[in-house]
């Protein structure tokens, strides 16, 4: 058996139509999988699903916005309907508001929080259903550096963040009985739509982000492929409510 072989195997990728979600899915796919990709943005999933298809991998996309608990629960029934099943699931759409905690609007922090953490909830507890019918099934929530440190601007995504790790430790406990493996991603700084306003945002940013990372540069998505093929397929069977950075070594540098 190839251990890292996703043959047959479904994933749904929430913000898959680009960034990370993006690189994540395009590892899947290269492992075999089906590929259903998600978010708001039509245009940019007509291109990403342009490029899984090109290279001969059956990729869709459902429009889906998940700071509503109805439309999570939505995505993933339709998406298990897409292709019959669904074996892998990524919750990686993410929003970052910067704002020092004293100027955070109840509805920026809601905004934050529902669409960083609950979304990753509500979409695991309709996945559950699917992977448990099924006899099992891979859950990988994408957390930040900022599960691990802190930020004057980052209350409301720095909680979300942390929740995210907590939150994959319970599922982790609740569900390994049925074979289902959830686990934690922590992406140091990553070139993306995300980052290049935060280079706008905070002065020194890019620089300071250099200066700290052993790898000597910012990631990109394609540096996520392999985390994900691994944690989405059996050679991880036995590794359950892990975080795991992916960061160029920006975690353990002093
Ligand atoms: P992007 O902005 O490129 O991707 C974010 C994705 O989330 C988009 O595809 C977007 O889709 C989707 N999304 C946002 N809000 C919603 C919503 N309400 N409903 C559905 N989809 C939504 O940034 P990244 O690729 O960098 O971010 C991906 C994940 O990685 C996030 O969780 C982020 O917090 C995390 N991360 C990123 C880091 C980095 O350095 N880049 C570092 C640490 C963590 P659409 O545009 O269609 O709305």
């Amino acid at each position: 058996m190839d251990l890292f072989s996703l043959k047959d195997r479904v994933a749904l990728v929430t913000g898959g139509n680009g960034g990370i979600g993006l690189g994540m899915a395009e590892g899947l796919a290269r492992a075999g999988a089906r590929v259903v990709l998600s978010g708001r943005d039509k245009a940019k999933a007509e291109s990403a699903l342009a490029s899984l298809r090109a290279r001969g991998t059956d990729a869709n996309f459902i429009e889906a916005d998940v700071t509503h608990e109805n439309a999570c629960r939505a995505l993933v029934a339709s998406a298990a309907e897409k292709f019959g099943r669904l074996d892998i699931l990524v919750n990686n759409a993410g929003i970052n508001i910067r704002k020092r905690p004293e100027d955070l609007s109840a509805s920026e922090w809601h905004a934050v929080i529902d669409t960083n953490l609950s979304a990753a909830l509500f979409c695991a507890q309709a996945a559950y259903l699917e992977m448990k019918r099924q006899g099992g099934g891979k859950i990988i929530n994408i957390g930040s550096m900022m599960s691990l440190f802190a930020a004057p601007y980052a209350a409301a995504y720095g909680a979300s963040k942390g929740g995210i790790v907590q939150l994959s430790r319970s599922l982790a406990t609740a569900w390994a009985a049925d074979k289902i493996q959830v686990n934690a991603i922590l992406p140091g700084w990553i070139d993306t739509n995300l980052t290049r306003t935060a280079r706008e945002q905070v002065e020194g940013l890019h620089e300071r982000v250099l200066a700290r990372t052993p790898a000597g540069r910012w990631g990109e998505p394609g540096d996520f492929a392999g985390i994900a093929v691994f944690l989405a397929s059996a050679a991880s069977d036995f590794v359950t409510g892990a975080a795991i950075p992916v960061d160029g070594g920006y975690s353990i540098a002093s």
